[in-house]
């Protein structure tokens, strides 16, 4: 059996999964919160066919060290692997590979460095990511391990998309361009889409939307993604749970004359306190349509903004394909919230995107679609399964080390 155990290493988090690849089927998952808290959190499922055991253990954990020995132990009690030495890989989530990584790489010490590397650019995330793959590698070393980038499906974008008006040094000198994110995302259900469809992917233009707590989409044009809505930074685009997605960058320098805050406190702002959060306060968007139901306006326009920033990117995207086979909704809203996939289409007749109402509000774990009659572009919904995409690629990846050089060229 070849079991291969995919982590994501947080800032005071991990979550993983561990996958028998023979079948594609899930043996055990869970999530270590609260590193370093007082009182850390362990939550952890086991699956045997379809019987599923849970556990949840309080206790205080130190540091992400500490954290890959409780998953390692639990992996153990609950008989998922007897030993360590069992896996045939390890696969790490790294939000960021800058312009070095285009593929899934195996992990040695020149990779680690080039990972640190990508550090200033995503200062929030790398670290975290960087800790996790450490760990494992201190923990077993004799196992292959695999980082899959975010960015890395975003990588054959083209210069005129991913480069901002900026002075070239500001790009050759610091790296200032469009990367993109939830890469796995938009590449694994791209994929599912393509089989949904029954046509290779290389023949379609896609539009994907990822509309989780994050938000994105993508404009794919003969399977490789020419477009995305995140930027530098994952804070660009769409409006998301707590991110203020596109605004015009002047308001952060007014923002720091006018009310006296820091550059940091800004970011922060930005990040953390704007988006469906900072229009109506709350932002889960099971919450934000609770609101909106109850009566209350500025829900109702978090809800307005959102589909209303959707669908521009859908016009914009679908200018740039020229020709569109499918829009593909997933992520937590995009999966299961059935009013915005319809506010986002409503309208978009004329470019023959035409959603079948009955048809929207059906709920399902598979993928479906939800296009009428009338429509000439295909309207998916495919759940995404990011963790599965990283256990897939890490297979591919150590099935094919040592044949190609991953690395592009350098700027
Ligand atoms: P993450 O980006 O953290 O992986 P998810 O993809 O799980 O997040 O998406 C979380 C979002 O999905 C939340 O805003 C949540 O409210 C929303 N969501 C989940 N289920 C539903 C639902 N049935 N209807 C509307 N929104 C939902």
């Amino acid at each position: 059996m070849i079991k291969v155990l995919v982590i994501n290493s947080g800032s005071s988090s991990i979550k993983y999964q561990l996958f028998n690849m023979d079948g594609g089927t899930v043996l055990a998952s869970g999530a270590i919160e609260r590193i370093g808290e007082a009182t850390g959190l362990h939550h952890h499922r086991s699956y045997q066919g379809s019987d599923i055991t849970e556990s949840r253990h309080e206790q205080r954990i130190a540091d992400h060290r500490e954290g890959l020995l409780h998953i390692g132990a639990l992996l153990r009690e609950t008989g998922a692997i007897t030993e360590i030495s069992e896996l045939s890989a390890i696969g790490h989530r790294v939000v960021h590979g800058g312009e070095s990584f285009r593929e899934p790489i195996l992990i040695n010490e020149t990779v680690l460095q080039k990972i640190r590397d990508m550090i200033p650019l995503a200062p929030l995330h790398n670290p975290a990511n960087v800790m996790g793959i450490e760990v494992a590698l201190e923990q077993a070393p004799d196992i292959p391990q695999v980082a899959i980038f975010d960015t890395a499906f975003h990588q054959s974008i083209p210069a005129h998309a991913y480069r901002y008006a900026l002075p070239e040094s500001l790009y050759t000198e610091h790296r200032v361009r469009r990367y993109g994110f939830h890469g796995t995302s938009h590449h694994y259900v791209a994929k599912q889409a393509a089989a949904f469809l029954k046509k290779p992917l290389e023949s379609l233009n896609l539009i994907t939307l990822h509309l989780g707590n994050g938000a994105s989409a993508a404009a794919i044009a003969h399977g490789k993604s020419i477009d995305t809505s995140m930027g530098m930074t994952p804070l660009e685009g769409l409006i998301m749970g707590t991110r203020c997605g596109d605004i015009d960058p002047a308001i952060s320098f007014y923002l720091g004359r006018t009310t006296g805050l820091s550059s940091d406190e800004i970011e922060s702002l930005l990040n953390k306190e704007s988006g469906l959060k900072g229009i109506c306060g709350v932002n889960d968007m099971r919450e934000v349509h609770h609101l909106a139901k109850t009566g209350n306006a500025q829900a109702r326009l978090a809800l307005d903004m959102y589909c209303y920033r959707i669908k521009k990117y859908i016009g914009a995207y679908y200018a740039v394909l020229g020709h569109l086979d499918a829009v593909v909704f997933t992520g937590g809203i995009g999966e299961n919230d059935a009013w915005v996939r319809e506010r986002c289409c409503t309208g978009l007749e004329t470019l023959g995107i035409a959603l079948n109402a009955e048809k929207n509000i059906i709920v399902s774990n598979a993928a479906f679609d939800i296009d009428g009659e009338a429509s000439k572009v295909s309207l998916l919904v495919i759940p995404t399964n990011e963790e599965l995409e990283i256990a897939q690629q890490t297979v591919s990846c150590i099935k094919n080390r040592g044949q190609t050089s991953v690395f592009s060229s350098p700027y």
